[in-house]
This record gives structure tokens, C-alpha cells and sequence, in this order.
């Protein structure tokens, strides 16, 4: 069997500015939609991957996870972290990156900045669970939690399930503020600041909740939900870091997406034994979404390798649609696969100048 990339040798690397042209290229809603394709189909060959719960490293200030996943043909995996105060650091919360390689030989294929695919996919997955699960025709969603997620999440509402007025509330002003500016030019989608939860609730057929604190947070009080609300709970996703209240979960509808997972990350940690579906049955039509009009239903969202896999994979698609990225020699290939010795010390291989320029590493060689 022949493989393209490893006769050449290279692997395709995106970094975040790669990302970034290639999204805007295509444009976001669009992006985030053909994500949500890719998301809905891999999903539905569930049975098809080897699934695990991610391996997590806490610290008290965050969580730095490792998430693989593979359909036997490729593998994928992603790192990300989530330090919900590094914005003192001037740092973002959620920085991501990841892999795809071909199962048949490991080779590497695609090396890419996941930052920017992180938000596409978690609102592209949102959006699909809305799909299935909020009452048709929700026009005004509540936003609670106005940083980073915020505009995806925004866009793939307005885009996927035509959501005309998304209601904001962040406990930083700025945010909201940030928020608003970034739409302003955005035909057909109202961003109302509001002061309080309670107040950016009024009205919603949708609340999404995407803040970040490692805290057992109560958000969402039971007395806010009204019956026929859907709620994306977005923002609780590792141990001890939760968005609502757990009465909340005790009348609703839940969906998860891999459930071993959730029990330890999503909301429903709050609630060890509660009854869920995954999205998977749901997409697939073995389970009901929504079954009257008065459900309050959740989809309790942690983020899942499968959708990392699926992000990756339109990423790989859309760069060699557009030529996007370069290649990289990101792992040795000697001519003579065993003679990885002789090849090193082939004084053609341009390998250790460049470390004359890092006087840390050059010192360190030495
Ligand atoms: P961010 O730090 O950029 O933004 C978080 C925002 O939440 C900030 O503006 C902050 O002021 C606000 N906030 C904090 N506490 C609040 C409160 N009590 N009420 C209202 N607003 C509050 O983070 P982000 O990248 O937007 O991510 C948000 C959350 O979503 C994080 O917890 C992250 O781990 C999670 N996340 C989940 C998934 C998933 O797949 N489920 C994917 C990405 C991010």
C-alpha cells in the first residue's frame, strides 16, 4: 500500500496563524457548520472508534488533558489545557494542540493548532445537541459567560438553528463589551447586554453557560428554569468545576456525550447515577431528544476526543483544499529506516545549527 505523505517524507503543519487564515478563509458559520457535519457523522459510527475518558493532570489552578481516540484507520489525539485564570499571564484559558496519524504505520499526517478548532467544534457539537434537544423555533438564547467561546458559540446558534438574539451576561463588563464589538457588523444577529443572569435569562428559549471558574459554581438556580428551556452547559467540564445547580439535573432530560467521561467531568458529577443519553443515540434516532414541549432538557457538554477527531480531520481536508500550512520533517525517516545512527551523523542533515541561535539549548548541548 502506498502513503503519500510519507514518500515525501513531511508531515502538514498548521500553526495558529494557518488556522486562523484558513477559518476566516471559509468563513466561521460556514466552518462551524461543515464541522457539525463531520461531527454528526463520526458520531454515528460510534460503535466504529476505540473510545477512552481523557488522561487529566490537576493543579490547583487547572487541568491539562491528553485526549486520544482512533477508528482503526487513524488515530487522533489533542492537548489542552484549562487554567480559567490565565488571563493574568496574558494567556488564553483553553490553548490546544493535536495530531493525526494513519493507524497502518503511525506516520504522523497533520500537526495543527487546536485553539481556534477547540471553539469551532465545541459550538459546532452544541449546536447539533440543540438540534435534537431545544423546542423548534428558539429564537433568543441567554450567553452567560462572554469570553473566548463566546462569538463561536454566538455564531453557530445563529447559523445552525436560526437564534436571532442572543442575551449576554459576564461578570467582567469588558467581555460583554468585547462581545458586542466583535458582532456589531454581524446582519441578523442582536446582542443584548444584560446585568444579571436572572435578567439575561428573560425571554431565552436557550441558555448556554460557558464561564470558567475551577469551582462548584451555581450559575443556573433551579427557580431561573422555565419549563421548555434547553441549556448548553458548556463551561463545566473537568472535576469540582460545575455550572448549575444539581436540582437542576434532577428534572431535566440529559444528554451527555461519552458518558464514563461526563460522570467524572460534566455536570452530572454532581449527580453520580443519573439517567443520560449520549449524543450518538440521540443524532441516530434510538433515543428521543426532546419529548414534550414542557422537557427541560441539557445537553452537559465536557468536550470528547471523538470531536477532536472530527475537527481534525476537516482541518487536514480543508488544508489540502487550500494549500494551507507547510510541511515539516516532524519525525526522522533515514533512508535506511534502521540506520537512524548513520543518518544522524550524515553532515548534510541540517539539524543542530539552528540551535546555535537558542544560547539556553546551545549551553545545554555542550
Ligand atoms: P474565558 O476565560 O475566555 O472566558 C470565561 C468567561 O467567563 C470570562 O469572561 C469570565 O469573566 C466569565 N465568568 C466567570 N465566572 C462567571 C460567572 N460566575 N458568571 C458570568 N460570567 C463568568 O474561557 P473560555 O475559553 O470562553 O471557556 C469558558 C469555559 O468553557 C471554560 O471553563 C472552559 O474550560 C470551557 N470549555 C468547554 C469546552 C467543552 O467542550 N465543553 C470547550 C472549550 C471550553
Amino acid at each position: 500500500m502506498k502513503h503519500a505523505l510519507k514518500e515525501t517524507g513531511m508531515t502538514r503543519f498548521l500553526d495558529a496563524g494557518d488556522v486562523a487564515t484558513l477559518v476566516r478563509r471559509i468563513g466561521v458559520p460556514v466552518a462551524i457548520m461543515q464541522m457539525a457535519d463531520c461531527v454528526r457523522q463520526d458520531f454515528l459510527r460510534w460503535d466504529a472508534f476505540e473510545k477512552s475518558a481523557r488522561l487529566a493532570s490537576h493543579s490547583p489552578v487547572g487541568v491539562i488533558e491528553l485526549m486520544p481516540v482512533s477508528d482503526g484507520v487513524q488515530f487522533a489525539f489533542k492537548y489542552v489545557n484549562g487554567h480559567p485564570r490565565n488571563a493574568r499571564h496574558a494567556l488564553p484559558t483553553v490553548m490546544a494542540c493535536g495530531m493525526l496519524a494513519e493507524v497502518e504505520t503511525g506516520f504522523p499526517l497533520l500537526l495543527a493548532d487546536l485553539t481556534l478548532a477547540t471553539a469551532l467544534r465545541t459550538a459546532a457539537t452544541s449546536v447539533l445537541a440543540a438540534r435534537a434537544m431545544a423546542r423548534p423555533g428558539a429564537r433568543t438564547m441567554a450567553l452567560i459567560g462572554n469570553g473566548a467561546q463566546a462569538e463561536f458559540q454566538s455564531l453557530a446558534f445563529h447559523a445552525g438553528l436560526g437564534i436571532e438574539t442572543v442575551r449576554a451576561f459576564d461578570i467582567d463588563a469588558h467581555a460583554t463589551a468585547r462581545l458586542m464589538r466583535n458582532f456589531a457588523a454581524v446582519p441578523g444577529l442582536n446582542i443584548v447586554p444584560t446585568r444579571s443572569v436572572r435578567e439575561a435569562l428573560d425571554s431565552a428559549d436557550i441558555v448556554t453557560t460557558v464561564t470558567a471558574d475551577k469551582t462548584r459554581a451555581t450559575i443556573l438556580t433551579p427557580d431561573m428554569i422555565r419549563p421548555g428551556m434547553h441549556l448548553n452547559a458548556v463551561g463545566g467540564d473537568c472535576p469540582g468545576k460545575t455550572e448549575l445547580h444539581v436540582d437542576i439535573l434532577h428534572r431535566a432530560r440529559i444528554m451527555v456525550e461519552y458518558a464514563p467521561q461526563s460522570r467524572i467531568e460534566g455536570e452530572i458529577q454532581q449527580w453520580p447515577e443519573a439517567p443520560v443519553s449520549e449524543l450518538w443515540q440521540v443524532l441516530s434516532g434510538a433515543v428521543p431528544g426532546r419529548v414534550s414541549a414542557d422537557d427541560v432538557t441539557i445537553f452537559d457538554s465536557v468536550g470528547f476526543a471523538l470531536e477532536d477527531y472530527s475537527a481534525l480531520r476537516w482541518l487536514h481536508a480543508a488544508a489540502i483544499a487550500h494549500h494551507a500550512g507547510q510541511f515539516i520533517e516532524l519525525v526522522a525517516l533515514p533512508p535506511d529506516p534502521r540506520d537512524l545512527y548513520g543518518w544522524m551523523m550524515k553532515p548534510d542533515i541540517a539539524m543542530p545549527g539552528a540551535m546555535s541561535d537558542v544560547p539556553g539549548k546551545a549551553v545545554a548541548l555542550a
